[in-house]
């Protein structure tokens, strides 16, 4: 038997970067304890200051009043030691989008966390069933894909690896629900539903770029008046970051072929070390 989710009380969040950050915000300000892991100090305090700053942004927006931004902070440890998680309902994790540091962490929780335990993790294209075939629980492990940022939009993607139990992913529905969010399922092919589409398109745009098709303004300001969302495709990039666009690419195209290669220019600009948004400079600056 699973832990279902009424008996769900603390949440663990593996990774306090852009995503395990959100995450832990919105787990906590849905009233549970959470506990949020990184590897370093520096990292779990960086994670501290990004919530803070969208509690702020609420709070001024009067989404949130000061005492309810107050109790969030409160409902959240941080540490560097996994064991820290050992007494946690359910786990996140939201590390770095690499296979063999996502199996890491997934055999470490393995052994660290009760039996009864789901873990989920939040990859947005790696697949489910081959993280979850370092574990003797892969029935238990689902994916769970917020989306970025994680407490201001709605959706979450459920994916069901090969092994993952119907009441695992039925799980996994309820508790996005629990955090405010709508959910919808994709089977745990690349990219799933959202990243095999959202993927191409980000790299034709910096294509387009790259190839002197427009200004970077002009492609995202083409995009947006021209298709009515909301983010043209080198501002998207941007604020995804584009070191984990080019991974999610990268994994795209070794599984799914020539059609998803990675722009030339994202790959140098990763190799520069412009990110994006997260290191002040990616297409834009910030
Ligand atoms: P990020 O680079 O902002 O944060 C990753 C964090 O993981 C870093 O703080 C890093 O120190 C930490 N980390 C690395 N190894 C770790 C370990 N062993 N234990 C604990 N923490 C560890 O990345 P992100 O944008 O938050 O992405 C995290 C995950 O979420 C990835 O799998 C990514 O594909 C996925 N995702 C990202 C977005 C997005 O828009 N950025 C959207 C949806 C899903």
């Amino acid at each position: 038997m699973v832990r279902t989710l009424d008996s769900i009380e603390s949440i663990g969040v593996v990774g306090a970067g852009t995503m395990g950050s959100g995450i832990a915000q919105v787990a906590a300000q849905s009233g549970y304890d959470v506990v949020m892991r990184d590897i370093e100090e520096d990292f779990v305090q960086n994670g501290f200051d990004s919530i803070e700053d969208s509690l702020d942004r609420f709070v001024s927006k009067d989404k949130l009043s000061e005492d309810e931004a107050a109790q969030t902070l409160d409902r959240i440890t941080g540490t560097t030691e996994l064991s820290d998680l050992a007494d946690c309902d359910v786990v996140v994790e939201a590390a770095v989008e690499d296979m063999d540091i996502k199996q890491d962490i997934f055999a470490d929780l393995d052994e660290e966390i009760p039996e009864d335990v789901i873990l989920a993790t939040n990859t947005s294209t790696l697949s489910i069933t081959t993280i979850a075939s370092v574990t003797d629980r892969e029935e238990q492990i689902v994916g769970l894909h917020f989306m970025n940022p994680v407490p201001v939009m709605k959706g979450v993607e459920v994916v069901v690896g090969e092994k993952t139990d119907d009441e695992v992913a039925e799980f996994a529905h309820e508790l996005a629900e629990d955090l405010g969010k709508e959910t919808w399922e994709s089977d745990d092919k690349p990219g799933f539903v959202t990243n095999r589409i959202l993927m191409p398109w980000i790299n034709e745009g910096i294509r387009a770029y790259d190839e002197g098709v427009a200004t970077k303004e002009d492609i995202d300001k083409g995009m947006k008046l021209g298709t009515n969302t909301p983010m043209g495709p080198l501002e998207l990039a941007d604020h995804i970051g584009l070191d984990i666009c080019l991974d999610a690419s990268q994994t795209l195209f070794e599984e799914l072929g020539d059609r998803y290669k990675p722009a030339y220019l994202l790959k140098r600009k990763v190799d520069a070390g412009d990110l994006g948004k997260k290191t002040g400079k990616g297409f834009y600056e910030y």
